[in-house]
């Protein structure tokens, strides 16, 4: 009787601790699942404040226009005038938390009692307006003058790579005659620099008869090539060669282009290849250009 007892009472003591135990858990979900709106704030990781670099609009700031400078040389740093010290700043955030510090205050009313402090007046239009009317200024010129659109990708770098120097790309004056000089001129390095890489490495000739308004008849003659050093394929017109002669038959063309590569000095030996039309001027089996130039 007394072991059943006992037993009885073992039995009762477990089943309490199991619903302790039970309880227990329960309450710990119970209170997981209600956290509150803070809870999950502050248990979420920080964000990361975004990096943005001085921007010019910033001088215009009512927070900021009167005593921040930008500092010379360090992207993410800017000075302040008042407190004569330089502060790193992530962002424009940064700098207005600065401006409301109790030693920055101080400092402005030093400055003001001192006399010293100057109140920065803002005129014109702003830095965003200022951009957006250079980038229509030259839309319109673009426009105007029907230039292909693609060309403002080599257009605006070479604005800005000019302007890196603004003393010499101010003393710039160039019209049309000195610009066809200049290209001459560049021109004619170029063109020596080109024959004495044709004179070294095998070449293609791309060959097309034509003739011009005033009725001359010319045979433009173009090169293709694989760079010795950059090991690209490259393409250049040699320049349009004059034909004198009435009918321009395929004799005439190859003596002209023989006379041509005889007075800049290009090697015709080594030309490998050619390209043309199907005309028979080029490609006839009997008096075709492919025939003189094969002997
Ligand atoms: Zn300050």
């Amino acid at each position: 009787m007394e072991l059943i007892r006992l037993l009885l009472g073992s039995l009762v003591v477990m089943i309490s601790l199991l619903f302790f135990f039970g309880a227990s858990c329960n309450t710990r979900k119970y209170v997981k699942t209600k956290r509150t709106d803070q809870d999950v704030e502050a248990a979420r990781p920080a964000k990361k404040s975004r990096i943005v670099p001085w921007q010019p609009d910033w001088k215009r700031d009512v927070d900021l226009k009167d005593w921040v400078e930008k500092h010379p040389t360090a992207a993410q740093t800017a000075y302040c005038k008042y407190c004569r010290r330089n502060y790193k700043f992530s962002n424009k955030e940064c700098l207005r938390e600065h401006a409301k510090t109790t030693k920055h205050q101080d400092n402005i009313n030093d400055a003001k009692l001192a006399g010293t402090f100057f109140e920065v007046v803002v005129e014109g239009p702003s830095y965003k307006e200022r951009v957006h009317s250079h980038e229509m200024k030259l839309a319109m010129l673009m426009a105007d003058h029907r230039v292909a659109l693609h060309f403002i990708d080599d257009l605006l770098p070479l604005i800005k790579n000019l302007n890196e120097d603004p003393e010499a790309a101010g003393g710039m004056e160039m019209r049309q005659s000195k610009l066809i000089q200049v290209i001459h001129m560049m021109y004619t390095v170029d063109f020596e620099a080109l024959i004495q890489i044709l004179n070294s490495t095998f070449f293609s000739l791309l060959l097309d008869e034509s003739t011009d308004i005033s009725g001359i008849k010319l045979l433009c003659a173009s090169v293709q090539y694989v760079h010795p050093v950059s090991k690209e394929i490259m393409t250049h017109l040699l320049q349009p060669i004059e034909i004198n002669a009435k009918n321009a038959n395929a004799e005439d063309l190859w003596d002209a282009l023989v006379e041509f590569a005889r007075l800049c000095g290009l090697i015709l030996r080594k030309a490998v290849g050619m390209g043309c039309d199907n005309a028979s001027v080029f490609l006839g089996n009997d008096n075709g250009f492919k025939v003189f130039s094969a002997k």
